[in-house]
């Protein structure tokens, strides 16, 4: 008998964008007149960077000729990305790697569900909520999670960040092992200072706990004092993992490629409490069950280290940063209260009149013709608030500003 793995069951299926997508259709298919602008994407649109195509495209060239053929490549990446990474993304911050701290992956996606095998199923986890749905989920696969009641998971601590703390996680009263950390925020949009992050690693250091750190939207950072590596904060390889994708930033959603820090000084402990690298377990575990990513899509990720890329890579994020401007300025002169937007390409906010985050998505939908995310699809903390992200075109964006404006104020 094949008995299955029953954490699978406990997990609650997320209806969020499968109900958008059918409350959409539903609407389009009784009002076929009407404009329908979606504000709710959360991945990016524009495309790649010339420098970056061109880089692939060479490495294509390379893959037909017996002399520069590359078969199997080493499995946690090439080091000629791994040593344009430590260059650009870390020494440039004053922070040092070598090359067998970074392991490259084809999405910090794969890094983030699988980095929980390498932990023991009895650790304690901390999530914020409202969270990216990933880090919960990956937990309850691997049985970390306990049973499910009244929208929340009992093995499971979750932070809650709202209005009233800043969205800063507060420490709480039980230890916890391991604590998921997303900055810039996705769903928030909100950013974490240095105080308030070294607190969290003082914290991580003091309980012998691991702090995984998801920076997929860094190069989204435009306040200059806002940390873009938990690396910043002193002591954190002691104790942080930290996630960087080239999804967000250089448009690699569709390409796949990102990459993963796991500092050699970062220790786990054995149920004696012996210490144990976890970078070799690490190692150990991303070469047995990879093969790593292709040669093709590591030259492009190369590529974005090029002067070329990195001008077009700016002109994107701009883009999309000014699109976050046009919603959160537009919102607040109607006098809707707002939260992040300005280090990330997510606005958060209030809904009016304290309405449910579904039944503002209708009145959205409905009335004025634009969707956005329900805050409380990422967690019952994300009640009676809703996204709008930048990742839409300008024109569309200034519309359906437009039309919220009229419609409210
Ligand atoms: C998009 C996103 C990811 C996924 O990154 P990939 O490298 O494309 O797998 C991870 N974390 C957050 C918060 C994201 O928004």
């Amino acid at each position: 008998m094949s008995k299955i793995n029953e954490n699978f069951l406990k997990l609650q299926d997320s209806y969020l964008f499968v109900t958008i997508t059918e409350k959409v259709k539903e609407y389009q298919r009784k009002n076929p007149e009407k404009e329908v602008i979606k504000l709710g994407i959360g991945d990016i649109t524009r495309p790649i960077p010339h420098a970056i195509a061109n880089a692939m495209k060479k490495a294509v060239d390379e893959m037909l000729d017996t002399k520069t053929f590359r078969g199997y490549g080493p499995e946690v990446g090439y080091d000629f990305l791994k040593e344009k990474i430590i260059e650009n993304d870390y020494k440039k911050l004053g922070i040092d790697f070598e090359n067998f701290e970074i392991f490259i992956s084809d999405g910090i996606g794969t890094d983030i569900g699988n980095i929980v095998d390498v932990f023991d199923i009895e650790n304690k986890v901390a999530i914020t909520d409202p969270v990216y749905p990933a880090y919960l989920d990956t937990n309850v696969m691997s049985g970390r999670s306990g049973t499910y009641s009244n929208g929340k998971y009992a093995g499971i601590e979750y932070l809650t960040v709202n209005a009233e703390n800043k969205f800063i996680p507060q420490i709480p009263e039980e230890k916890i092992d391991m604590i998921y950390f997303c900055f810039p925020n996705n769903p928030t949009g909100t950013v974490i200072s240095k105080e308030e992050l070294k607190k969290w690693v003082d914290y991580a250091i003091e309980n012998n706990s691991v702090i995984l750190y998801d920076a997929a939207y860094e190069a989204y950072i435009q306040d200059e004092d806002i940390p873009h590596s938990i690396y910043e904060i002193e002591g954190a390889k002691k104790v942080a993992i930290e996630f960087k994708s080239y999804s967000k930033s250089a448009g690699f959603t569709g390409i796949r490629c990102g990459y993963t820090v796991v500092p050699k000084e970062l220790l786990g402990y054995t149920e004696e409490g012996k210490e144990v690298s976890i970078n070799k377990l690490w190692n150990r575990r991303q070469s047995t069950k990879s093969n790593g990513v292709s040669y093709i899509t590591q030259r492009g990720a190369e590529a974005v280290y090029t002067e070329d890329a990195q001008k077009e890579i700016k002109e994107n994020i701009k883009y999309y940063m000014d699109n976050a401007k046009t919603i959160k300025l537009g919102l607040e002169e109607i006098g809707f209260e707002t939260f992040g937007g300005e280090n990330a390409p997510y606005v958060w906010l209030k809904t009016p009149n304290g309405m449910k985050s579904w039944d503002f998505f209708d009145e959205l939908l409905e009335k004025v013709g634009v969707v956005g995310t329900p805050g409380v699809g990422f967690g019952p903390s994300g009640e009676g608030y809703f996204r709008l992200t930048g990742f839409g075109t300008k024109e569309n964006t200034e519309r359906a500003i437009q039309k919220i404006k009229e419609y409210y104020s």
